[in-house]
């Protein structure tokens, strides 16, 4: 049954204890895990070199911050903090090193001060180009990757071939189809696969094996066709502004309790970086440098230079037939709410009603959210062409 599946990932993505890792890592001596923080990382890099690649999206309502509130301002997320209590609380004792992608100045400052904290364990602030020429940032961000792959294989003591690369480029391949073909899904019958499920079938590859997390995704899409679910009705909306520190479980279930179908989001962006599967023929490196420049997806952390990301969201409300987005931003995060009066406006320039909200990933309260999304939802019903 697809519940059963969904409460397994449920369980796995709020196991703050990372048995999963420990399990994985303790199989075979060789093994080493790199954690990473959102948005995007190359994994398939990772990969082949023989590391599990852990996505710690932050701690949710399950972790209770005592500690972190110290090393923080208040007017910053929320996701540093828990990250920062997970590790002062041992959390992370089997991981061999983490990765601080270039996203925001949160992310950076991170980056610092888990160096004073942890000083002997590897950490990389992984500067990812802000410039697509294949010249300038296309050789930059190969020259990063190359360093990471050297660091990779110190701490491996392995080295990665092309064809382990190519290997794991079609392994993570097969993983992004799957999910697109859960997307797909999803925008088609909204009903048969909610949001709230989705999200944690995705979010357990976050720290799956991937070929284990390919097999998972399929699995659970074929529990859900035997499942023969009845259709139901409701406001479809794209999801859009929570790329990074993620929203509570509870208020994706909110938001489809308060009348939304999400045919569409940004929860989990990493998972679905690229727009399409890689070449898995040719240098590893040029694939994956290629990748970044030229099928990246649309984020506010990702310079934009001519401010596409505003027809791109239109597009995704177009091609998921949806009726209205809904921005839903962390609280202080600077990229997300910098890019939401510029969305908004263009929303409003095409005509598609919009609304907004604000979290924190420990929200534990969503009346106000349910009443606010309701009331959209029901708006609507009652105006869209639909
Ligand atoms: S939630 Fe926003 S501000 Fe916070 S780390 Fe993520 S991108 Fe940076």
């Amino acid at each position: 049954m697809p519940e059963h599946i969904v409460r397994r990932c449920e369980e796995l993505i709020s196991d703050f204890s990372f048995d999963y890792v420990r399990r994985w890592k303790a199989a075979d001596p060789t093994r080493r895990v790199m954690g990473f923080l959102p948005i995007y990382v190359p994994r398939p890099l990772l990969h082949a070199a023989g590391m599990l690649p852990v996505g710690i999206m932050g701690g949710g309502s399950q972790v209770e911050i005592i500690k972190g509130d110290a090393y923080f301002q208040s007017y910053i997320c929320h996701l540093p903090r828990s990250f920062v209590e997970l590790a002062m609380d041992g959390k992370f004792a089997d991981f061999d090193g983490f990765l601080f992608p270039s996203i925001c100045d949160v992310i950076r400052n991170l980056s610092g001060m888990w160096k004073l904290l942890f000083p002997g364990l590897y950490a990389k602030y992984f500067d990812l180009p802000q410039n697509f020429d294949p010249e300038l940032g296309g050789k930059f961000y190969r020259q990063e990757l190359a360093k990471l792959l050297a660091d990779c294989e110190v701490l491996t003591g392995r080295k990665v071939a092309n064809a382990d690369l190519l290997e794991s480029i079609r392994l993570y391949n097969l993983n992004y189809q799957a999910i697109t073909q859960l997307d797909y899904r999803r925008r088609r019958e909204p009903w048969c696969y909610p949001a709230s499920e989705a999200y944690a079938v995705v979010r357990a590859g976050m720290i799956m094996d991937v070929s284990e997390h390919t097999d998972l995704v399929h699995t659970y899409m074929n529990a859900v066709d035997a499942a023969e679910r009845p259709f139901h009705d409701g406001s479809r909306v794209v999801v859009s502004g929570a790329f990074c520190e993620q929203p509570p479980l509870d208020l994706i279930r909110t938001l489809e309790l308060a009348g939304c179908l999400i045919v569409a989001d940004d929860f989990l962006l990493g998972s679905r970086w690229h727009t399409t599967a890689l070449p898995e023929r040719g240098d590893g490196l040029d694939i994956l440098t290629e990748a970044y420049l030229r099928r990246s997806t649309y984020s506010s952390s990702r310079y934009d230079p001519l401010c596409e990301k505003r027809d791109h969201l239109a597009l995704q409300v177009a091609e998921s037939k949806a009726d209205g987005v809904i921005f839903c931003a962390p609280s202080f995060c600077d990229p997300s709410l910098l890019d939401l009066p510029l969305l908004q406006a263009a929303m409003d320039e095409r005509g598609i009603p919009s609304a907004h909200f604000k979290y924190a990933e420990n929200t534990g309260q969503f009346q106000a959210i349910r009443e606010q999304a309701g009331t959209f939802a029901d708006s609507l019903m009652l105006w869209s062409e639909r």
